[in-house]
């Protein structure tokens, strides 16, 4: 017998919409292929765990047949692109939708071998294989992208390689800022490797953003670092040459005009968890999903109460960034059906979520993810739990704060930019992060670093209790930190700076 190989599988969604039909092909797909479960990614994309060797290509089929792919999910090209998950109809979101799916299509790569190996296994009759945009060496690593509005930063824009942000006057979309340099990946022991906020490179006329994201992964595709992968991001290329440096070949390379970048309004935070109008006739419902497990088991039976709201009531469905699902085009009768659904499953509605549980997210780690160091989504309900009391205990249970945890220090579920943060050393201990806020718009700090996740309270309480005591209104947690500075680290490991 040869060895029982099993896969993950991600499927890339633009902007995570799946419709009425693909999310009950998913769901049948869970059973079928993989171990019961859909984990939903901090990326809006889905994976399947446990897909075993014999049984990769037909799960690759079906997810084509249901009209989704696997293609560029993965690999050295533009991933799964993002957007605001808000399923609104306006012209506003309708555009930026529209954006999103054309960088998705405009950056895919244009090889038929993935058809070849996996759809239908018959060679395609053509000579030699062409990459128009990509070339033979594809691009020296991934390049994340993401779309959303100013003022709306559920999807953490400034911690992807490229992003679009919109500015809207009288109901319209105006143009784009165009940020480009971010990422949250960094290595443990490797100083010259950190996460990196985005910067903003120029504002554009909407009709030109998809050929913004393309320049500026065309300058990543002819000058990132193909020596070193440690070094080949395009955040490192920022840092090296200089945003004045990175704006000047932008500017060469466009056809079209550029603009000093727009002042960002004062970033906010939705989650769109609840029930919200989505237009004159249709309303939509976010529904929390714990580190995006979509799964029955003992502690939850979600993906029963997902599974019947799909059949029953037809909806179709949003992945956000933060793990979570939107059911929308719903009328506003079925809003109560779908309470009545989840109140049936014990399915947590946001009036019954704490704030600590709400924006918390894991990555998958062991032992589906080859790199984990450490636990991460096995854990994350115990050490949010603990938090989550500890802040009861001291009288802080609504500030809304985000936790967010990873097996490594690759970032997959943004800890960098958290207020309270775990990133995985060795088993069972953790370089603990704060200072990053629920905004997404600011690097945190290294507060304590190789804690054993046991010390991790004790470790957290000093902070926690002095900004019980010494808050002001609304500060949230991360926000005092940065205040009194209370850092016992320097910053270099994070921010890869002096200071
Ligand atoms: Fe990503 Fe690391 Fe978590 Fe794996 S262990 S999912 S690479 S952060």
């Amino acid at each position: 017998l040869g060895k029982a190989y099993s896969f993950m599988i991600r499927v890339a969604l633009p902007g995570g919409v799946v419709s009425n039909s693909q999310y009950l092909d998913l769901d049948r797909m869970a059973d079928e292929f993989a171990n019961g479960s859909i984990r939903i990614t901090t990326r809006q994309a889905v994976q399947f765990h446990g897909v075993v060797k014999d049984e990769l290509r037909e799960t690759m089929r079906q997810i084509n047949a249901s009209m989704m792919t696997t293609l560029a999910a993965c690999g050295d090209v533009c991933r799964n692109v993002m957007a605001s998950a808000a399923p609104f109809t306006d012209e506003v979101y309708t555009q930026i939708r529209k954006t999103t799916e054309e960088i998705a299509v405009d950056l895919r790569p244009a090889t038929k071998a993935y058809y070849e190996l996996w759809i239908d296994g018959q060679k395609q009759d053509i000579p030699k294989e062409t990459e128009p945009f990509y070339g033979e060496t594809y691009l020296p690593r991934k390049y994340k992208v993401g779309v959303t509005l100013a003022g709306e930063n559920q999807i953490d824009v400034y911690s992807y390689d490229a992003g679009l942000v919109g500015f809207t006057e009288d109901g319209k979309l105006t143009g784009y800022n165009v940020v480009a340099g971010g990422g949250l990946g960094m290595s443990h022991g490797r100083p010259n490797t950190f996460a990196r906020i985005a910067d903003e490179i120029g504002f554009v006329a909407v009709e030109n953003g998809v050929e913004a994201i393309r320049i500026v992964c065309a300058i990543y595709r002819d000058f990132g670092n193909r020596n070193d992968r440690k070094q080949a991001r395009l955040k490192y290329l920022v840092n090296e040459k200089g945003v004045d440096w990175f704006r000047e070949e932008f500017a060469k390379r466009a056809s079209f005009d550029i603009q000093p970048p727009k002042v960002m309004p004062t970033i906010g935070i939705e989650d769109w968890l609840g029930p919200h109008k989505q237009n004159d006739d249709l309303w939509f419902y976010g529904v929390f999903v714990e580190n995006g497990r979509i799964i029955d088991n003992d502690r939850t039976r979600c993906r029963s109460a997902f599974r019947k709201i799909a059949k029953e009531i037809g909806c179709d469905a949003v992945f956000t960034a933060q793990q979570s699902i939107i059911f929308s085009n719903l009328k506003e009768s079925q809003v109560a059906e779908l309470e009545a659904i989840l109140k049936e499953f014990d399915v947590p509605t946001v009036d019954t979520l704490s704030n600590a549980k709400r924006y918390s997210m894991a990555c998958p780690a062991m032992p589906t993810c080859g790199l984990a160091v450490a636990e991460s989504e096995r854990v994350s309900h115990d050490v949010v739990g603990a938090i989550e009391t500890k802040l009861a205990e001291l009288g802080l249970a609504d500030v809304p704060l985000t936790i967010r945890m990873t097996g490594c220090p690759n970032g997959c579920a943004r800890p960098y930019t958290a207020d309270i943060a775990f990133v995985g050393r060795r088993p069972g201990v953790y370089h603990l992060f704060v200072g990053g806020r629920l905004t997404g718009d600011r690097m945190a700090d290294l507060f304590a670093g190789d804690v054993k996740i046991e010390d991790a309270i004790e470790v957290l309480t000093p902070l926690l209790s002095k900004f019980a005591a010494d808050r002001k209104e609304n500060e949230g947690l991360g926000d005092f930190y940065q205040r009194i500075l209370e850092r016992d680290t320097p910053r270099k490991l994070v921010t890869g700076k002096e200071e």
